[in-house]
């Protein structure tokens, strides 16, 4: 029989997490009863160094329930990095494992579908969101802007697919080998192989509580997660630079022939637009650059991805 643990990266999440475990652990219940998963089948939160109660509230639930453990980190490490933290963990002991938000916006009633789609034998299930209107205007075009940049630079993103999946121990594995520090998690799955499934499902607004991505954070991830997924941008550039050269060369020869023809030029503005577009593709360029050297920085010094302060048993 196949042990379940279901994984929730949670930072600051004392408002929703209570009823969120409640929530889980029935569906769990549920799942052991129907379709014979084992009845250690638990929950792992990773509590992403929260400042509010998260880590008395896992503390608590796993007083009275067993199957309810955690891991805190020593301060936040990121989203992703609480995932990686609670996969890695779940996988000691479990054959299957879901990931899932603390605030429960991902619907936990697909987990039975998911493990159908296991059952008929998928490594990677993915939950897939076939709704956008519980987003602001603002994220649902700015999600829909980014899923097309990337697909555009070439990388392979699942559409609509956050981090509410279902993997088994040995895609898991395989995940783990991939040992970038910057890991944007969504966009190396696609790279495992293994047979995939889908499962759509209708997103809900948070039930309590604000999102832990404000604009800032959602941005960086989106860099974050080009940047490291993709050498593109660094490729624009250098076709970028071609054809600015390419452009230089035609005002080159203008420049040359206007003289010979005796219309003396006016220069002046010429001068100036050229040394600003110039200067601003220049200082573009070192910033991209700049960025992928930045992220090469980080890769070569191994720091651990995070550390784990305590765990519960
Ligand atoms: N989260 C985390 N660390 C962070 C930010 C978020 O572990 O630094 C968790 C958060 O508790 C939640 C999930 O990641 O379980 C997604 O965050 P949220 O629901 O706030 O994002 P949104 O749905 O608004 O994109
Ligand atoms: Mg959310």
């Amino acid at each position: 029989m196949e042990k379940l643990t279901i994984v929730i990266p949670a930072y600051n999440e004392e408002e929703v997490l209570h009823s969120s475990l409640e929530r889980l652990l029935k569906i769990e219940d549920s799942i052991i009863n129907s379709q014979n998963i084992d009845e250690s089948s638990n929950i792992i939160v990773v509590d992403d160094g929260s400042k509010d109660k998260t880590w008395e509230i896992v503390e608590q639930e796993n007083q009275s329930n067993s199957r309810v453990t955690g891991i805190k980190f020593s301060k936040n490490f990121g989203h992703q990095n609480a995932l990686i933290a609670g996969m890695t963990e779940a996988i000691k002991t479990a054959d299957l494992v879901v990931t899932i938000d603390a605030d429960l916006q991902d619907d936990p009633d697909s987990i039975p579908t998911m493990f159908q789609e296991y059952t008929q034998g998928a490594d990677i299930v993915y939950g897939v969101r076939n709704n956008r209107e519980t987003d602001t205007w603002f994220k649902r075009n700015s999600a829909g802007l980014f899923y097309k940049t990337l697909n555009v630079l070439g990388v392979r993103l699942v559409q609509n697919h956050a981090d509410f999946r279902m993997m088994t121990k040995r895609a898991i594995s395989t995940l783990l080998e991939y040992h970038e520090r910057n890991m944007f998690i969504r966009g190396v799955i696609p790279m495992l192989g293994y047979k995939t499934a889908k499962v759509y499902y209708k997103r809900t607004p948070r039930m309590a509580g604000e999102s832990k991505y404000p604009l800032k954070k959602m941005l960086a991830f989106a860099w974050d997660g080009v940047t490291s997924l993709t050498i593109a941008p660094v490729r624009a550039i250098l076709m970028l630079g071609l054809l600015v050269s390419m452009l230089g060369v035609c005002a080159l020869i203008y420049s040359v022939v206007t003289k010979w023809m005796g219309l003396t030029v006016h220069g002046w503005s010429s001068l100036m637009i050229s040394i600003w577009i110039l200067g601003g593709l220049q200082m573009i360029s070192l910033g991209v650059i700049g960025e992928y050297i930045g992220k090469v920085t980080t890769e070569v010094k191994h720091r651990p991805r995070f550390t784990i302060e305590s765990k519960l048993k």
